[in-house]
């Protein structure tokens, strides 16, 4: 498929380019110290983490840590509600841990591993990226600091405990609001510092090169097993696929398995309380093209141009930009971005527990939310949707502020 002279069938080859570049979006915008480091995990990447050792490594953890494959669900009596449209779920809710973020923190762990590093560094918002690369680091003996502002601290004390318990160091940040943004300032500041000894792990497709790529690249697991699941349950392709986009790497891995295919790719961002500056986190719908945290992409700013703050009812979505290549796709019109707010995510995360028994988590039922309005509107064909993560983490919140429904 070629669109915007851009060839899908040999899309993996030419995107990033050899400098992290999708089209004008990405790069790698840091200090020329920490560009040393990003050339270090760049050339480790190509070399380690192609062998065929480190590939059969992760394969085998992958089945016998993670439980993967992760199957492909119908959905039944949705499916049956709305008419003719065919829906389905990717379970990355029965990843270990929860969620998909485990996918890409083993990979960037073993790779920590195989380059003789003893820690891994990164910062969390809401915990859930913490938790998984404190996970990560348990099971390949490295050492873990997780930075995490104070705010976040008191707001997330089960996944600071997780992330405790797991023997990850939590190192409370106090500068500035004392949220996500200081956190990665000060997770970098870190890492300058300590990059002989520690690697950097990303939480999405995000930062400077080569991380965009190379969490792309361990995320792209989802989209190849859902795309041979979903051709064996079924004898054909999806109509469309959907996912949410915070940092977009589950959408990014789900996206991989089906770019060069006729299926339609849906990217959902948090409209959260309505389209005003502040009460949303639609970066590629309402941004413009910036440079923060060390890329090029689309972002939302403030009046300084600085990054605006953002607010969704899911925190995994919270984040003022996506990762570089999801402009890009945006750009060339393989993948097309919409919004669904709070009200409609949470409606969502209700029917899918009470009409499935399955309870996402808030950031994927924004997914399933738009998954459910594209079948009312396609009439006929089929929809698959991927589940990022389960709900546990959500439920008291969605209970005390939404009751239940
Ligand atoms: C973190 C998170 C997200 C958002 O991150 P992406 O990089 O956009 O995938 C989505 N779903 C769940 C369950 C998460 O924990």
């Amino acid at each position: 498929m070629i669109l915007n002279n851009v060839d899908f069938e040999t899309y993996f080859k030419h995107y990033p380019d050899e400098n992290g570049y999708f089209g004008k979006y990405g790069g790698s915008y840091v200090s020329p110290e920490l560009q040393v480091a990003m050339q270090d995990i760049t050339q480790a990447y190509f070399t380690i983490a192609k062998s065929s050792k480190f590939i059969s490594e992760l394969r085998r953890i992958r089945k016998e840590f993670q439980g993967r494959p992760t199957p492909v669900s119908y959905l039944e009596r949705l499916s049956q509600k709305y008419g003719d449209v065919q829906l389905y779920v990717k379970r990355e809710d029965l990843n270990h841990s929860g969620a998909h973020k485990l996918n890409h923190c083993m990979g960037e762990a073993l790779l920590a591993k195989y380059m003789g590093k003893k820690k891994v560094i990164a910062e969390t918002g809401a915990g859930q990226h913490g938790v998984a690369l404190a996970t990560a680091a348990a099971y390949f003996g490295l050492e873990c600091d997780i930075y995490m502002g104070a705010v976040d601290i008191k707001k997330q004390a089960p996944n600071v405990a997780r992330m405790k318990i797991l023997g990850a160091n939590v190192v409370e940040v106090t500068e500035g609001l004392q949220t996500l943004k200081e956190a990665v300032d000060a997770a970098f500041a870190a890492y300058c510092k300590e990059y002989k000894d520690a690697i950097y792990c990303i939480g999405s497709v995000l930062g400077p090169h080569p991380f965009p790529m190379m969490v792309r690249d361990f995320q792209s697991v989802v989209g190849i097993e859902a795309r041979a699941q979903f051709l064996e349950m079924t004898g054909e392709l999806p109509d469309a696929v959907v996912a949410c986009v915070g940092g977009g790497s589950n959408a990014a891995g789900m996206f991989a398995g089906f770019l060069n295919d006729p299926v339609e790719l849906y990217g959902v961002e948090p409209l959260g309380r309505g389209p005003k500056l502040g009460d949303h986190a639609a970066s590629l719908k309402y941004g413009t093209e910036g440079i923060m945290h060390g890329f090029n992409s689309i972002m939302l700013k403030d009046e300084n141009g600085e990054p605006a703050p953002v607010y969704s009812v899911a925190s995994g979505l919270d984040y003022p930009s996506s990762g570089p290549e999801h402009a890009f796709l945006m750009d060339t019109g393989r993948v097309k971005y919409d919004v669904v707010d709070d009200e409609e995510t949470v409606d969502a995360f209700y029917e899918l527990s009470r009409m499935e028994g399955i309870i996402p988590a808030i950031e994927s039922a924004h997914a399933v939310a738009y998954g459910i309005k594209l079948a009312k509107k396609m009439g006929k064909g089929s929809v698959l949707i991927n589940l990022s993560g389960r709900g546990d983490k959500d439920m008291d919140y969605i209970i005390e502020k939404y009751g239940i429904r």
